[in-house]
């Protein structure tokens, strides 16, 4: 197999704001698997807040190359993510771009979805929450006009005028909303005031109130919780997932945290069989990545997949979006190809 891999920065259409800061683009690093006649394509998303950076995740890529430069069809694709596994302990979102590339390459050599392959039913059209990051009331409110044909907003909290914050929004739309704290609230009952409050003003999902390290005081305020908890920055890979009973009522699943498609799936089993939530995210990826993980959404009790809608220059077309759902299409692989003006570039 031959990897190559680009680097790109997605703009966003307007700054995006969360609790810890503000930016206009996300860097993200493009990859081109290619065997005999076919390709399969992955991103690796780096928000900085990850902390990965563009130059590690190249330097994994060259690693990665030069043994995936001696493997060949048939691909065993277990035995590959697991010797790509093995040649870090960090890199996720670089792994993720590989499992990814992976699964679209062996999908479109076999002609198969990626629900084909794993021999799961294919998913309906599902309705995601658009994201609403941190930002003035004036731009609030155009985000909520942008967000006229989805059902629910997701909001970016976690500031000292959370309150403040959501009874502006209530004044603009009545949707349901999924409220994402990113570890900005730092006291357990300050947390179950602001959650209580929250409630009563149809929220109907927390994610990640506190911070990773106050796991205790977290499983006192999912026991007292009217509404779901659910972890994003205290769960990346399966191992994470085996303490998370009791702690949380579920939890954000990421490829770019995971390292990809194989361990989402691993995670998706142990949540069903631990009875806790299946929530599908991303770190705002372009249709490549987004469309990678809505192969999944059949599983899912949430998403939160509407990162390419915030970008203006995405480079990929994939799954598409009608009246706020996610519509899954028929294309091989992880159902995503590069616009012609992009794969000139390759
Ligand atoms: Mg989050």
């Amino acid at each position: 197999m031959n990897l190559k891999f680009k680097a790109f920065l997605l703009v966003f259409k307007h700054p995006f704001g969360v609790s810890s800061n503000t930016r206009n683009e996300t860097p993200t690093v493009f990859i081109k698997l290619t065997e005999g006649e076919h390709c399969g394509y992955g991103e690796a998303c780096l928000p900085v807040y990850l902390g990965e950076t563009r130059e590690e995740t190249i330097i994994f890529f060259r690693k990665a190359h030069t043994v995936l430069a001696k493997i060949s069809a048939p691909l065993n694709l277990t035995e590959i993510l697991n010797t790509i596994d093995d040649l870090s302990q960090v890199n996720n979102a670089a792994k993720a771009a590989i499992d990814m590339a992976l699964h679209d390459l062996v999908g479109k050599m076999r002609a198969q979805t990626i629900a084909q392959m794993y021999g799961f039913a294919g998913a309906e059209p599902m309705s995601t929450s658009y994201t609403i990051g941190i930002d003035t009331e004036v731009k609030l409110i155009q985000k909520i006009n942008d967000a006229r044909d989805f059902s629910v907003l997701k909001i970016k909290a976690g500031t000292e005028n959370d309150q403040a914050l959501i009874s502006f929004i209530r004044k603009h739309t009545d949707k349901p909303l999924y409220v994402d704290v990113n570890q900005g609230w730092k006291d357990k009952v300050f947390a179950l005031d602001m959650i209580l409050w929250m409630t009563t003003q149809n929220v109907v999902l927390i994610e990640q109130p506190l911070p990773v390290a106050m796991r205790d005081e977290m499983a006192w305020v999912t026991s007292q919780s009217l509404i779901p908890t659910i972890a994003d920055e205290s769960v990346k890979r399966f191992k994470d997932l085996q303490d998370l009973k009791g702690v949380f009522s579920g939890v954000n699943i990421k490829l770019m945290k995971c390292t990809g498609l194989a361990e989402a799936i691993k995670m998706i089993d142990f949540c069903k069989e631990n009875k806790l939530l299946v929530f599908l995210g991303c770190m705002a990826e372009s249709s490549c990545g987004t469309s990678a993980m809505a192969q999944l959404i059949g599983f899912a009790d949430y998403i939160d997949l509407d990162a390419p809608l915030l970008y203006k220059n995405d480079p990929f077309s994939g799954v598409a979006y009608e009246k706020g759902k996610v519509i899954l299409n028929k294309q091989p692989g992880i159902g995503a190809a590069p616009k012609a003006n992009f794969l000139n570039t390759w």
